[in-house]
């Protein structure tokens, strides 16, 4: 669903769009905190009904799976392949009307339920095989049951790939159908459609077109290469290897035959450019080829997207420059012209207009209400910069928004905050290159201090995690049962008390954010530099007023120069240093002997200080980041505690503080996703606003 936000951008800047996707019937699974882990259970999202949606079962469209594929020749005698599927579904569209802020146009959220062809097997169920009779039934019908089926076995990413397919194959059915009821010819593809994929899961979209204008509407290979390398575009959203996604060869062959054969017909011809490119250069074929050849054969998703896509962009700055020089540098090589950047942005209706009232009516009281559809407008109020004043309303819009957040937090975990103590926050998915546990260690550091007796100008704070783990990633897992260990033994400490509270908050969702991100005086943005793509938390929180402390990562690095650096609380290694450290056989130990506080705060973990004694259980978590340390927790820590100190005393000066708080705000009208929009439709797409008048008398 996120791509939600950027369609109602679409709508509020009146260009026509749809947005596809899978109407399935439990999305992420909520969260639930039993004895410090996270517990998953299912996300009944349609129970009771969902009165936004329109089904349109005349608009139906059929997708087939599996079977063979065989020759033959046409009419004129030339040799074709066609695709005879082992079984098929049938999508069933249900659209969501995505309207416009204040102006007329309403652009659609189409979402594809998976239905059986032949729900009920009559032959089966005379011979007395009820079970049977309904069994082909349930199997496609499992096709939308579920948003992100769990890749770990062979059946959960055989399901996976037949989501991919079925939706993208019913979508671009629906396009070409579209042209027809209107009679253009489809020659005219791209002049009416642009297909943007967002991330690979789309990708087989290269590989259907090419089967849908070939096999179905009979055009030659190099007119319909022609359109679909004119029609599509990929945006790239992750650098980390193991998000890239490959499918196995024999799961493609058995349930795609005849895509895989496209497939290798575009590999085949690329791999003839880059012959040319690079003659005799065996490794960079091997490199850049769509099909992985080392051990089980793969396709690379990312690869077939490349290379069918007119551009490619990543979405901050940082990231659109790794896709060049580290992801696919040979690529960019070949067509430089291809890639570009369009840094992401965040709705200001849900993000500021919506989860911040208050604040808001603040803000249009003194530069009008225009900035909810121009951002930028909001840099009127740096004029407010020295209003001691405005700025103490301004703080007070914040604490209104902390005592809302105080009072949820007690009710859901029955731990008492302090609405005037630092509220400061972490949420976002838990995942080790984001590092929570970089935080997690950090508050430990500061519990010994203040059990030592050394907290002499320590800020009074509240420390707030949030965020799930994906059900099959361990580490992801033990780190939420590592902050609620701490959590435990810290508010339980009447040590403690006025000085340091730590606070899981269970199933952080978007709903629950837009209480957060109001709430929030300080923002924990501190991934290992070059591993954050963008990042839209930043955004979010800078946008209300938060400031951040962070690495120069992701769409950190924007936010800092547009806010200014001394609006910014930085620190860390930058991505080059990472590299030269990984390069130079990183070594966490030598981190750890030489800052006697983080070795101090190790060893009470290792004690068993934070699980009731148990020494064994956070062995993993505290073994991997002193043995290998993969995303530089030890290596980035030092830096982390200094740039945590300057927090502290900067929140000592309220006036200042408040000031850089405003200054966050009046100057982040860039990182709204209205200004991300226009980018793609002026770089990427060549689209323009088509204002929809009312035609009607309403009257
Ligand atoms: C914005 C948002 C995110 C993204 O947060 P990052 O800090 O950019 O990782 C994740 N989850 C929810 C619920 C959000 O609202």
């Amino acid at each position: 669903m996120r791509k939600h936000k950027l369609l109602k951008s679409l709508a509020s800047l009146q260009v026509p769009a749809i947005g596809y996707g899978i109407r399935y019937e439990f999305g992420i699974f909520n969260q639930l905190i039993r004895d410090g882990w996270q517990v998953e259970v299912t996300d009944k999202w349609l129970k009771g009904g969902w009165p936004w949606e329109l089904p349109q079962p005349d608009e139906a469209c059929f997708v087939g799976f599996g079977g063979h594929t065989e020759n033959y020749s046409d009419q004129k005698g030339n040799y074709q392949s066609r695709w005879i599927p082992g079984e098929q579904a049938i999508g069933i569209p249900h659209d969501v009307p995505v309207l416009g802020y204040r102006v007329n146009s309403c652009n659609r959220l189409r979402l594809w339920r998976a239905d059986a062809t032949e729900s009920f097997d009559f032959y089966a169920f005379n011979i007395g095989d009820y079970y049977g009779a309904v069994e082909e039934k349930v199997g496609s019908e499992t096709l939308s049951k579920v948003l992100y089926p769990n890749d770990g076995t062979d059946e959960g990413r055989r399901l996976r790939l037949k989501q991919q397919h079925f939706f993208v194959s019913c979508s671009l059915q629906d396009m070409l159908r579209s042209l027809k009821k209107r009679e253009i010819p489809i020659e005219e593809f791209p002049n009416h459609w642009t297909v943007q994929l967002n991330d690979t899961h789309p990708a087989i979209a290269v590989a259907e077109l090419m089967r849908l204008l070939i096999d179905e509407n009979h055009f030659g290979w190099e007119k319909a290469w022609k359109i679909t390398t004119n029609s599509v575009a990929y945006t790239n959203h992750t650098l980390l290897p193991e998000a890239l996604e490959k499918w196995d060869l024999s799961l493609f062959a058995s349930l795609l035959p005849r895509h895989l054969e496209l497939i290798y017909e575009i590999n085949r011809r690329f791999l003839q450019q880059v012959r040319l490119r690079y003659p005799g250069n065996d490794l960079i074929l091997r490199k850049l080829s769509i099909i992985d050849e080392e051990g089980n054969k793969a396709i690379r998703m990312a690869h077939l997207a490349t290379i069918g896509a007119h551009h490619i962009n990543g979405v901050a700055a940082l990231h659109s420059d790794l896709i060049k020089r580290q992801l696919l540098p040979e690529f960019a090589e070949l067509w430089p012209q291809k890639f570009t950047n369009v840094t992401n942005g965040v709705t200001p209706r849900r993000w500021v207009a919506l989860a911040n009232p208050e604040m808001s009516s603040l803000v249009t009281k003194h530069v009008g209400d225009e900035w909810i559809t121009n951002m930028e407008l909001l840099n009127k109020l740096e004029e407010l910069e020295n209003d001691s004043s405005f700025l103490e309303e301004f703080r007070s819009t914040k604490l209104s928004g902390k005592r809302k957040l105080a009072g949820y937090i007690h009710r859901q975990t029955g731990i008492l905050v302090d609405p005037s103590s630092m509220f400061d926050v972490q949420v976002k998915r838990i995942h080790q290159y984001k590092r929570q546990h970089l935080n997690a260690l950090q508050v430990i550091t500061q519990y010994l201090r203040i059990k030592n007796g050394q907290a002499q100008g320590m800020a009074p704070r509240t420390v707030i995690f949030g965020g799930k783990a994906a059900p099959g990633y361990y580490m992801a897992k033990l780190i939420i049962r590592f902050i609620n260990g701490i959590a435990e033994m810290v508010n339980a400490d009447p040590d403690m008390d006025g000085r340091l509270r730590v606070v899981f908050l269970p199933d952080y969702n978007v709903k629950l954010g837009e209480q957060v991100y109001p709430a929030t005086d300080l923002s924990e943005q501190i991934s290992t530099a070059g591993k954050e793509a963008s990042g839209t938390g930043n955004m979010k929180f800078a946008m209300n007023g938060a400031l951040t402390i962070g690495t120069l990562d992701g769409a950190n690095i924007e936010i800092r120069q547009r806010v200014g650096e001394e609006n910014f609380f930085l620190f860390g290694k930058t991505e080059s240093e990472i590299m030269e450290l990984q390069n130079n056989n990183y070594n966490p130990k030598d981190f750890i002997e030489a800052i006697p506080e983080l070795s101090e705060t190790l060893r009470l973990v290792q004690l068993g200080h934070f699980s009731n004694g148990d020494v064994d259980l956070f062995k993993p978590l505290i073994n991997n980041l002193i043995e290998n340390d993969p995303f530089f927790v030890m290596a980035d820590f030092a830096d982390y505690l200094r740039a945590q100190d300057n927090v502290s005393r900067a929140w000592t000066n309220r006036a200042a503080w408040n000031r850089m708080s405003l200054l966050n705000t009046a100057r982040s009208g860039f990182f709204s996703s209205d200004r991300s929009i226009r980018e793609y439709c002026e770089s990427i797409w060549e689209v323009k606003p088509l204002p929809v008048e009312i035609t009607c008398d309403v009257n």
